[in-house]
Parts: C-alpha cells; structure tokens; sequence
C-alpha cells in the first residue's frame, strides 16, 4: 500500500523493563470520578459515569526519570492538573463484564489531563462540547507504563501531584466512585475496546492552575513516576 504523504509516527509509551513501547489507539476519560473532586466543581457527587476522549497524539510520553517539557497551550489563562490512574488496555473487547475486566488490563500508568478549564467552563455553560478544554496537542502526560501483575495493589494506592515540591492533589484510588472494572464495563458498552486504549479514570479534589516554569511532579504508588516541566 502506498500513501499520498507520509503517516504520522504512531503514538507510543514507555513501558517499565522493557524496549518495545505501547502503541497508543485511543485516549479515553472519565469525568468526575471521585466524589470530592466532583463537588469541588459544582456537582452533588454521585451520577452514572460519562466519557470524553482526547485525540492519541495527545499523548506526552516521559521515558523513565526523564523530566518532559509541556508547552504552556494557546487561547487559555487558566490551564489546570488533573492527575489520574491510567489504565492501559492490553486486549480488546465490547460489552466487558466488570467480573473479567481485569484480563483485559496491560498495565497502569500515571498521567496529567490537562484540561483549558477557562474554555472548558465557556463550553458548559454553552452546552457545547469539551474538545477545545480538553483534546488539545501535548494535553495528555503520561509516565512508563506498569505491568499489572506487578502492581497488584493499584486500587487502593496513594495518589498525589506536587507543583514546584507543594502538594496540591493527594487521594487514594480506592475512592474512585466508579472502579476501574466498572469503567471498563460501562466503556466498552459505549465502544469496542482495543489493545492500545488508554483510559484515564479521573482526578480527586485540588484541581488548580499551573504556569510557565512550573514542575508537576504527579505519583501513583508503586508506579513510575511523572514529571513535566511548563515551558
Ligand atoms: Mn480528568
């Protein structure tokens, strides 16, 4: 097969101990999935979960201890972190029961959604979709993956993101109101889940606006950490 220009390099992410990287097929999100961070935003807290996408090469890969530049985005003021659990999907499918999601899991990964929150809320208001608060170049960081049998303990890890040394976000994810096996569910009813998806299951409470110059260090214990300088 020929093409009438070249393609575009394949999105990709580190994973930890290993030379080949995870190609990236789509970036899934959840929204307020964790009840303090939901009220923090105007909501009671508890509703069925929604999705919002970002395009793959959103993706901001860090290798291991690498410290990854984001350019600050055009047309916002208010560029805001979300740290959040990633979940790599290693094996695809559609209509996943929750009870066997887990085999569809490759790994887990610490990532940023970075989110324009002033167009984000300009969008709400309007009724209009997210895309421009969300799906933007370089929106979506993301740290080494982790294979899951090596970190059987990630529903119930800390969770933080540190701007310049100070806390902002700290949480387990065990307060996830939708788990990661009942997000898997209720996604791959919406879509046909395939290796290669990467679903970011949302941020806890202490969402706030970064910087030009700013260092985000963002953590999920026992996994590869993250950090991305704003430039
Ligand atoms: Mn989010």
């Amino acid at each position: 097969m020929s093409f009438v220009f070249t393609p575009p390099a394949i999105p990709s992410v580190a994973v930890t101990g290993q030379a080949a990287r995870f190609p990236v097929h789509r970036i899934y999100c959840v929204g307020r999935n964790y009840e303090d961070h939901a009220k923090e935003m105007g909501h009671t807290g508890r509703e069925p979960p929604f999705f919002f996408m970002k395009p793959a090469d959103a993706v901001l890969p860090a290798d291991a201890g690498q410290t990854v530049d984001m350019p600050y985005p055009t047309l916002t003021a208010n560029l805001h972190h979300e740290v959040e659990l990633v979940v790599a999907i290693g094996t695809g499918g559609s209509n996943i029961a929750a009870a066997d999601a887990h085999r569809h899991i490759y790994g887990y990964a610490v990532g940023l959604d970075m989110t324009r929150r002033d167009l984000q809320s300009d969008m709400k208001k309007q009724g209009r979709p997210w895309c421009i608060g969300k799906g933007f170049e370089h929106s979506a960081p993301i740290g080494p993956i982790t294979l899951a049998a090596d970190v059987p303990g990630v529903e119930a890890a800390g969770i933080a993101l540190q701007v310049n040394g100070t806390d902002r976000q700290r949480s387990t994810v065990s307060k996830l109101i939708w788990n990661i096996a009942e997000t898997i569910e209720q996604l791959s009813a919406a879509w046909t889940l395939q290796p290669g998806d990467l679903i970011y299951t949302g941020t806890p409470e202490g969402v706030g606006a970064v910087l030009r110059g700013d260092v985000l260090s963002a953590t999920v214990e026992g996994l590869a950490p993250l950090t991305v300088r704003m430039v």
